[in-house]
């Protein structure tokens, strides 16, 4: 067993992924090797234990419904308790507001596998927690155009929207396939009209690669940022 990992070492680890990132939402080139034996340098564990921590961080980014680092497949057998310290490491670094879904979601995903689980008594009255999540501005005009673009069908599965809005209008939910969180754009190049499914899956779903893949060779509007 080797020694707990300590928060200097966690935040080492989490600004080496978001480094690699960065570069990896821009295409640059990278050696994901070169940062673990940076940080193997610095903290004396194996380069493989740092690429596992690696596709931890992935994994606390899978659950905040981020598009985490290609070839850093989520492994999700980390503790709540390093969840949470990891998404606020993120968000700390990132200077962006904690949420908290991390550590909640992993406790969640433990609880369901547990062998016994009975039923719980809840919460009566959930307390309230005002926090500022962090916003980015939109162009209306970029949702409506896109919108009106795919004639209410999903421009993934092609599937009609599942709904009506109360306004009449085919529910569809607008995606920017390169994040706003990534600094992506928010132009129609950028965005793609989608079925709630589709859209979960693009931010959760374990084969969310091919699909986004399989958009930008769909949709000639669309261009890779
Ligand atoms: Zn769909
Ligand atoms: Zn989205």
């Amino acid at each position: 067993m080797t020694e707990k990992w300590s928060t200097e070492e966690l935040e080492a680890s989490v600004v080496a992924y978001l480094d690699m990132h960065i570069k990896d939402s821009r295409n640059e080139h990278f050696v994901k090797k070169s940062y673990y034996s940076g940080l193997s340098e610095k903290f004396g564990r194996t380069e493989k234990s740092y690429e596992y921590r690696m596709q931890n961080i992935s994994y606390v980014f899978s659950l905040m419904g981020r598009q985490w680092v290609s070839g850093l497949k989520p492994a999700k057998n980390v503790g709540s308790n390093n969840a949470e310290i990891i998404e606020r490491l993120i968000c700390k670094v990132e200077g962006k507001s904690y949420t908290g879904v991390a550590g909640f979601e992993t406790q969640v995903n433990t609880l369901k596998n547990k062998k016994i689980l009975d039923r719980p008594a809840g919460l009566v009255e959930p307390t309230i927690s005002i926090g500022q999540a962090t916003q980015y501005s939109r162009d209306p005009k970029v949702k409506a155009w896109v919108l009106r673009e795919s004639q209410g069908l999903c421009e993934s599965c092609n599937s009609p929207a599942p709904f009506t809005t109360a306004a009449g209008e085919p529910f569809l939910e607008v995606h920017h396939l390169k994040r706003l969180a990534d600094k992506g754009s928010d132009r129609v190049s950028n965005a793609v009209a989608l079925c709630p499914n589709c859209h979960r899956e693009l931010h959760y779903g374990q084969s969310n690669s091919d699909k986004i893949d399989a958009l930008y060779a769909k949709i000639s509007r669309l261009i890779r940022e």
